[in-house]
Order: C-alpha cells, then structure tokens, then sequence
C-alpha cells in the first residue's frame, strides 16, 4: 500500500494502548497504516510521500466534540450575539442595527434569528416583552433564544405564525409568560417554544449551506474532527441532512457529522437514518435518539431527589417529559441497537435516567445501542457504581462549571447547598467509578475551542482564575485524562471506537497536531497554544 504521508513526532499521545509514542503515523488512503519509530515509520516512504517532521510538538488523535448544536448554533450565530446588555430595548436595537444593514439578505417571510440575551444582566432583569421587538420588526418574525437555550422572546409576528393565540394554554413542561390579563407576553420557556422553533429554523438551502461551510472551516482550525449534532431541540430535527451530504460528496466537509435526532420519533425513522448513515467509517453517522429530562439547575426547572436549598417551594421533582412513555421508547431503542442520549442535569433526573437504562438492560440484555447522559451537573455518590455497571457514558462538558465570568457570580451553590455541591461535575470520581467520560461542549453555549475545556477541565477555575486550586479540586483530570475523554471517548460514545478514537494501525486517520508539547507547558498556557495540522479521514483539512 502506497504511505501517502508521515508525521513525525517525540511525543504522540495515541489514546490507544501504545500509550505516548516517540516516531511517527504513516497514513495511507484514509487509514493509519502504521504507528511506530521514525525508523518503522520511514521505512514505508517511498519518493512521493509527504513527510513533516514536527519535532516535540505534541501530536493526538482529532479531538471529537460530544455535544453541539451545529446548525441551531450556526443559524443563531449568523446574526450578533445579543448577550452583554444592559436591558432588552438594547438588546432589540443592536439586532435591528444589524438587521437594517443586512435586510437584502432576507427573503421575504423569512426569519430572523439570534440568541444569547440573559435577563440576570439586565438592570431590570424582567422577562422581555413582544412590543418592545415589534417596535423595530413589525412585519418580520423574530426568535431570539436566551443564552442557555432554555427560554426564547419572540415578537408578535412569531406568535401569530406560530398559530398562538393570547390564551393558548402552557404545555406541560414550560409555560408562556403572560400579562395582567393573563396573555402571552412574547417570552417562552421550555416547550413553549416548540410551535415557534420549527418555524423559525426552517431556512433556505443556499443560507444553511454557507453556514455549514463556514462553521467546516472553521471547527477544523481547532483540531476538531468529529462532532456529534443534536439535531433534535423542542421535538423537531433541526436543519437540512442534504447540505451535509453534498459538503461530503463534494470534500467540503471538514468532520466527521455524527447527529442525533428526536426521541419522540419511531423506530423505522431511526432504522432508516440507521440504513443510510450507518457506517462508522463514513463522514455521515447516525448516532441515535436524543431527549431532555429535566431544564437547567440554576433556573430552578431541574430535577433534584431533594428541595432546591434557596427555594423550598420550587417544584424539584418535575419530569420534563412523560416518564412511562420515555421509559418504553428507551427499551425500543435500546432492543434496535440505537444510541440513547439523555439530558438529565439534576441529580434526580440522572437517577430516573439510569433507572430507564437499567430497565432496559434487564429487558433485552446487552445490545449495541451506547447509552450517555448528557451534561450530568450533579449526581449522587451512590449512582457512580450504578453508572459503571450499567455501562452508562457520561457525556460532559467542562466549560459548564463555570459558565459566569468569575467565581463570585457562581449560582449552583446556593441553590443546592454545600453537600450536594461538593459533588458537581464530579469527573475525577467518575472516571476512578470506571465510568467513560466524553467530552463536548454544548456550543453555542460555549464555544467549541477544546482548548478553553481541556484548561477548565484541569484546573477546574472560572474565567477569572479563582478559586485558585480550583471549584472542588479533587475532581480535577490530568490533561491525559481529559485528551482521552475528547477522542476516544468520544469514539466510544458512538459506538466507534473499533474504528476511530486512538491512533493505532489499521483506525482511521483523524489526527491533530498541536504548536507544542501541552504536556510540557505551565497549564494555563493551553489556552494559548493553536493546532498547526488538522488531518480528518487522512486528508489536511487544515494547516497554518
Ligand atoms: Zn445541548
């Protein structure tokens, strides 16, 4: 087989069994065809092999990001961000002033979208009205997702495509803000928002396409190569799975797209996805059904097995879905060998998720359907075994324990109480559990740069350093451990690791190679650090 390049490095750290490696990957076609010495490596050249000799710079596996929202993210991300404000008339004016500079790009009817905004920085930190967007977009609908993607403000437009009447009842989990007189007032929380989201989402080809390629290109700067799209947001299948597979027929695609769609689907549409992006060595996968359990902790809408500490009337034990249907569409899936991906924030919520598991084990016994929970915030030192045994993945985002700018500002602590805090984004223990950590981001939540959740991973500080010896030391990773959890982990949470995920002979050639050896440098330099060489299923698709 012809060696079409070699890449050299004192330090390969191949999240596989050969452990850190001196010497180098020969790739071939789109396979790794040999790991080993620079001799064995070199030995395989022949005069048309691209050989690049990066000395000790560090070279792994390409990072995979477990949990994005790519197209929601992209799409909202297209116009500004309107976080950093100190009142929602700002906010609604920045995104007027860039929507006047942009209106030709607008067909008519279509939507404009943004996300970002926090009440809790505003100086009257109420929910935001309809009529103060509707002064600047009488005609056109607007949805502008909060910054957590919990709640949305939308003007009267919106809700009068979306078909809400002002006394439209709440859902059940979630509800519509309402005036005096008991009408939606334009800010929607939970599933409130789910009339108005497949709207608002439903894009033309050609501007969901440049999206795609822009974000291709992008991601790929940062060592990236896979990432698995939870496509499924408010029971819809967010974006167009056409625009990817013509950026993968035509090379424009730069990773690995794994997505996961909605749980409330059936079972012949997720053996048909199955059918047709089933093959892990392909750009496309299909990595299974995705839903949400609980809302988000700080916001009082997660499940907890005891009262929330600062509010003993808040409502801890609220199922965000229907429990029995979700327990038996879990053993469908899990009999049909389809991935399961649950967001259970609350340490209630992550038990009734590993009850669900659990019960469907027992039920079919072991299948080749991966089951995670996603996020994960708190969990119970009693579940940690469980976890382990039932081979349940935990798909985590480091970013998310510090979410506010500095220590001060953290909110978790108040609202579930020292003891239970002490057990927050409890890494360290999960992995001495045997539990297999996978990293993601939850972008646009945060960004998807690896390098800020590799640093925050292992110091465990908020953006403004404190506390210095890091929010609850002892659950620190090494940077070892957390590299893993960002490859292999990643692989191995969608059931791909036979294929993908370490560098070893024979695996595809995904591969980052970093500007220097992190392992040598003081730790709050990773941030610095940049990706020199990003190879996704043997080709560069990036380099400085
Ligand atoms: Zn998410």
């Amino acid at each position: 087989m012809k060696t079409d390049m070699i890449l050299l490095s004192e330090n390969i750290f191949t999240a596989g069994s050969l452990g850190m490696v001196s010497g180098g990957v020969a790739i071939a076609d789109n396979k790794i065809l040999c790991i080993g010495s620079k001799e064995e490596v070199l030995a395989l050249a022949d005069e048309d092999t691209d050989v690049r000799d990066f000395g000790t710079k560090l070279i792994t596996p390409g990072i995979c990001d477990s949990h994005v929202h790519l197209f929601a993210g992209a799409y909202m991300m297209s116009a500004p961000y309107v976080g950093g404000y100190s009142s929602a008339e700002e906010c609604a004016k920045s995104l007027y002033e860039y929507y006047q500079a942009h209106e030709d790009e607008y067909e008519e009817g279509e939507w404009l979208s943004s996300c970002g905004f926090v009440i809790a920085e505003w100086d009257d930190p109420k929910p935001p009205t309809k009529e103060i967007l509707d002064q600047y977009f009488p005609e056109r609908p607007v949805y502008i997702y909060d910054s957590d993607l919990h709640a949305a403000w939308v003007n009267s437009k919106a809700l009068e495509l979306a078909g809400l009447a002002p006394d439209t009842p709440d859902p059940r989990f979630g509800r519509f803000e309402r005036d005096e007189q008991g009408h939606i007032t334009g800010y929607l929380v939970e599933e409130a928002q789910n009339p108005v989201v497949r709207l608002a989402f439903n894009i033309p080809y050609a501007k969901e396409r440049k999206l795609m390629e822009e974000k291709s290109e992008d991601i790929c700067k940062y060592g990236v190569t896979s990432l698995i799209d939870m496509r499924a947001l408010n029971n819809y299948n967010m974006g167009n799975l056409d625009v990817l597979n013509d950026m993968a027929d035509e090379g424009a695609l730069k990773f690995r797209y794994n997505y996961a769609t909605c749980l409330t689907g059936t079972i012949e549409e997720a053996l048909e996805h199955t059918e047709k992006y089933g093959d892990p060595e392909q750009m496309i996968y299909y990595s299974g059904v995705k839903e949400f359990v609980d809302g988000i902790v700080v916001a009082h809408t997660g499940l907890l097995l005891e009262p929330y500490t600062d509010d003993a009337d808040a409502d801890y034990n609220f199922w965000a879905t229907d429990l029995e249907y979700d327990a038996q569409r879990v053993k469908e899936y899990h009999k049909n060998g389809i991935n399961l991906q649950f967001h259970a924030v609350g340490d209630g919520a992550v038990r009734k998720t590993i009850e669900m598991y659990e019960d469907a084990i027992a039920e079919n016994g072991e299948t080749a359907s991966r089951m995670s929970i996603e996020h994960l915030d708190m969990s119970s030192p009693k579940d940690w075994e469980r976890m382990s045994k039932a081979g349940i993945i935990c798909s985590v985002q480091p970013q998310h324990l510090a979410l506010f700018p500095t220590y001060e500002d953290e909110q978790y602590a108040d609202c579930v109480g020292p003891v239970r805090t002490k057990s927050l984004w409890a890494f360290k223990s999960m992995l001495d559990n045997g539990i297999h950590l996978a990293f993601g981001t939850d972008f646009p939540v945060v960004s998807y740069d690896p390098r800020i959740s590799l640093h925050r991973a292992v110091t465990r500080t908020f953006p403004d350093g404190q506390p210095a010896s890091g929010w609850n030391p002892e659950q620190k990773l090494t940077l070892w451990d957390a590299l893993y959890a960002y490859t292999w982990g990643g692989a191995y949470k969608t059931g791909k690791e036979a294929v993908l995920g370490s560098l070893e002979n024979g695996k595809l050639a995904d591969i980052a190679v970093w500007d220097c050896n992190l392992f040598e440098i003081p730790v709050d330099d990773i941030l610095n650090c940049n990706v020199e060489l990003t190879v996704c299923d043997g080709r560069i698709v990036y380099e400085v």
